[in-house]
């Protein structure tokens, strides 16, 4: 069993040190170049798990990336990505309390048809991590052993379940709940509404290269090669 990149421990003390951990390891400070990693220590804040069960307030870390934005002015970027994903979080909680209900319907917040079908078999092999597609069954893999997947990696796998497999969304995002450590019902299902084209996405029809996603974010096949 391989350990989980996120720190488990409960409470808000743990979760305060976390934070002051990342900040002062010059994460926050380096958030834009590392953020689209598969894996790492601190290639993201990893609170999520603490943000979601409302152990830490995100006005708190929203406070202590503005101050310690302003000691570093030449990471200015990177500290406004990060509170960019704050606002994110925030801005689906805004949705729910809008559609409720719509985001747990395959059609979620569209009128179109879906497109999107009950097929057992696909999920199977996308669940279990044997598509054949490497980047993919590295990533459900990872989410298995661990309860963690990196954002890019939610992306990818969320995307190719729904409009590669054309599997049922509400399925993987089912999935993602059953395993993830930092499950949110509002960036969860959220987030899959979106990757799947029933949510807020403008371009319904957004597709990733799978090819030129993992050449650019696991170019020497590191992380394939440790989860396959
Ligand atoms: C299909 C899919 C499912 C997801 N499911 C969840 C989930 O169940 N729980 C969850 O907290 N996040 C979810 N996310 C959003 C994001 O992937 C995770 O918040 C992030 O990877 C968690 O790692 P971190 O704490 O290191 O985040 P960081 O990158 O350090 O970001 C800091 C915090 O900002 C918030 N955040 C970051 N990215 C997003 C985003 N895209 N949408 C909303 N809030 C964001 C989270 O609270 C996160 O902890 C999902 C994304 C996708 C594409």
């Amino acid at each position: 069993m391989h350990q989980s990149p996120i720190h488990c421990e409960g409470g808000e003390t743990i979760a305060i040190e976390r934070m002051k951990e990342y900040i002062n390891s010059g994460g926050a400070a380096h958030y834009s170049q590392t953020r689209n990693q598969f894996d790492g220590q601190n290639f993201s804040s990893q609170l999520g798990s603490w943000l979601a069960n409302g152990s830490l307030s995100p006005r708190l870390l929203f406070e202590q990336l503005q101050k310690a934005q302003k000691t570093d002015p030449g990471n200015s970027q990177s500290f406004d990505t990060i509170k960019e994903q704050l606002i994110w979080r925030d801005n689906f909680r805004f949705l729910f309390l809008r559609y409720g209900d719509k985001f747990f319907t395959t059609k979620g917040l569209r009128r179109t048809p879906h497109g999107m079908y009950n097929d057992l078999e696909a999920f199977e092999m996308w669940r279990k991590g044997k598509t054949g597609q490497p980047i993919i069954d590295a990533l459900m893999h990872q989410l298995r052993a661990t309860g963690f997947m990196s954002n890019r990696g939610r992306m990818l796998v969320s995307f190719y379940l729904a409009k590669e497999l054309k599997v049922n969304w509400q399925w993987g995002a089912a999935w993602f709940e059953s395993k993830l450590l930092d499950y949110d019902v509002y960036n969860n299902y959220g987030n899959w509404a979106y990757q799947s084209g029933r949510g807020t996405d403008s371009r319904v029809n957004r597709k990733f290269n799978l090819a030129t996603q993992t050449k650019k974010f696991d170019p020497k096949g590191a992380f394939i090669q440790k989860w396959i």
